[in-house]
């Protein structure tokens, strides 16, 4: 999400005749786009917030500006607290940001943490920076108004908002003609998409059918699905068109049912497992991935082992695991003690991931000897002579180069697989 807003932003300043420089040294102006999801994030902030002083001193008139979450989380507070910061900006006032340039370039600190009901950036094209001009991500709604107790982002982000499904056909349509051959669609929340107008109503299965329609050779991904939402009209959706990839993350956060209640998730283990298994009895080929918080407020053995249970049930192909890092204002942080001590959390979270670094060489042996489809990316990392692409599934595979190039559908048969990549050659 903050790579889609950091090439909003790009355009914004594209069009405010600003050019972009990857050399910093150079940089008349220097935006961060911060993220407030965990301490740590913000605590890698502010540590490059300290490295741009030495800049700024060598150069004077150097700009330096915080935007998103971090800027939404701590408002003017942070301008007392970081003096190299000349301008804060919170997720929904990037098209202020020319504004705001010109305040600090007249020496004055400059600042908006303005939420908005109803922005979008519906009419703003992203500049594609750092694309590989196949892969896109479009931001199809923001905000998000489910209040996990842990969570910062309805406080950052604001109200749940979607865009106007013309706008986002059209930059679909665009980036396919451009060559783009896999987009993914994003929000806080995707399957809440909803679309209203006085005679037409569009929700998220339609919205992705539509996509899809533009044509057979344009892979269409998203991310997130909220458990609680996925519907099988959805899941049927995606059975039913080939381009809509076989991928989907469905966060868990524990295994719990005591735990996701403390949470707010409003869903329990029971249902969590029920939409597994309705995405097994759909897709039958789908990978499934998830998010997994540790150590939240008051897990005890038996939670954990909740968790590490549904883990193993569930066979998750790929998880993206965190220790709880308590945020200020939230619900969790107002009525809740911050009370697993960190070595637990720490252990806890080495369970979980040996887990899941099981779970996911079993998934990726299970893989050989099957073919899939893999549209190519690139060069594989480790070899110039091998070329590194995804299967619909979301999986890195690896194959000889031979005469293929990027932007090629070819079909690899997986002979053999580490923990994170599957090894085949083209049949
Ligand atoms: N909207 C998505 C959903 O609900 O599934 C998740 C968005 S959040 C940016 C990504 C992940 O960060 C969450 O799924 C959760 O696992 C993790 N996360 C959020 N708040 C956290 C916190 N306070 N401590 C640790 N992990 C957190
Ligand atoms: Fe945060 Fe929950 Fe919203 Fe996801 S659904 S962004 S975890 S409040």
């Amino acid at each position: 999400m903050n790579i889609s807003d950091s090439e909003i932003v790009a355009s914004i300043m594209k069009d405010a005749y600003l050019t972009q420089t990857t050399d910093m040294k150079e940089a008349d102006v220097i935006f961060m786009n911060t993220c407030s999801i965990r301490e740590h994030a913000e605590q890698r902030v502010r540590k490059r917030l300290s490295e741009l002083r030495s800049l700024k001193k060598k150069k004077p008139g150097l700009l330096v500006g915080v935007l998103g979450c971090m800027a939404e989380r701590l408002k003017d507070q942070l301008l007392l607290e970081e003096k190299v910061v000349d301008i804060i900006a919170g997720p929904d006032s990037y098209r202020d940001l020319p504004k705001l340039l010109d305040i600090a370039g007249e020496g004055q600190k400059a600042i908006n943490v303005i939420l908005s009901a109803d922005e979008t950036y519906a009419d703003i094209n992203p500049v594609r920076t750092g694309s590989n001009c196949l892969s896109a991500f479009i931001s199809i709604m923001r905000g998000c108004e489910n209040f996990c107790a842990y969570c910062v982002v309805p406080y950052t982000r604001g109200k749940e908002r979607s865009r106007v499904p013309e706008t986002i056909l059209n930059e679909a349509k665009n980036l396919f003609k451009n060559g783009y051959r896999e987009i993914t669609l994003l929000g806080q929340n995707v399957n809440s998409y909803k679309w209203k107008s006085d005679n037409a109503e569009m929700d998220f299965p339609d919205l992705m059918k539509s996509i899809a329609s533009i044509d057979s050779r344009l892979r269409v991904r998203f991310a997130t699905s909220h458990p609680k939402d996925l519907s099988d009209k959805l899941l049927m959706t995606i059975a039913e068109l080939p381009n809509i990839c076989r991928s989907i993350h469905l966060p868990v956060q524990s295994g719990s049912t005591k735990i996701l209640k403390l949470m707010n998730r409003k869903y329990s283990r029971e249902s969590y497992m029920e939409r597994i298994e309705a995405i097994r009895k759909y897709i039958p080929e789908c990978s499934i991935s998830t998010d997994i918080i540790c150590g939240f407020s008051s897990e005890t053995d038996e939670d954990h082992n909740d968790t590490l249970s549904l883990m193993e049930w569930a066979k998750f192909d790929y998880a993206f695991m965190f220790k709880y890092s308590e945020r200020p204002d939230t619900l969790a942080a107002k009525k809740y003690k911050d009370n697993v001590a960190e070595e637990i959390k720490s252990q806890r979270l080495n369970d979980i991931i040996a887990l899941q670094q099981k779970l996911s060489l079993e998934s990726n042996k299970s893989d050989i000897g099957k073919t899939f489809e893999v549209l190519i990316e690139g060069e594989s990392h480790k070899s110039k002579d091998f070329l590194s692409g995804r299967n619909s599934q979301n999986k890195v595979i690896i194959f000889p180069r031979k005469n293929f190039k990027a932007g090629d559908y070819v079909d690899v048969k997986v002979l053999r697989c580490t923990p994170a990549t599957l090894i085949g050659e083209d049949v």
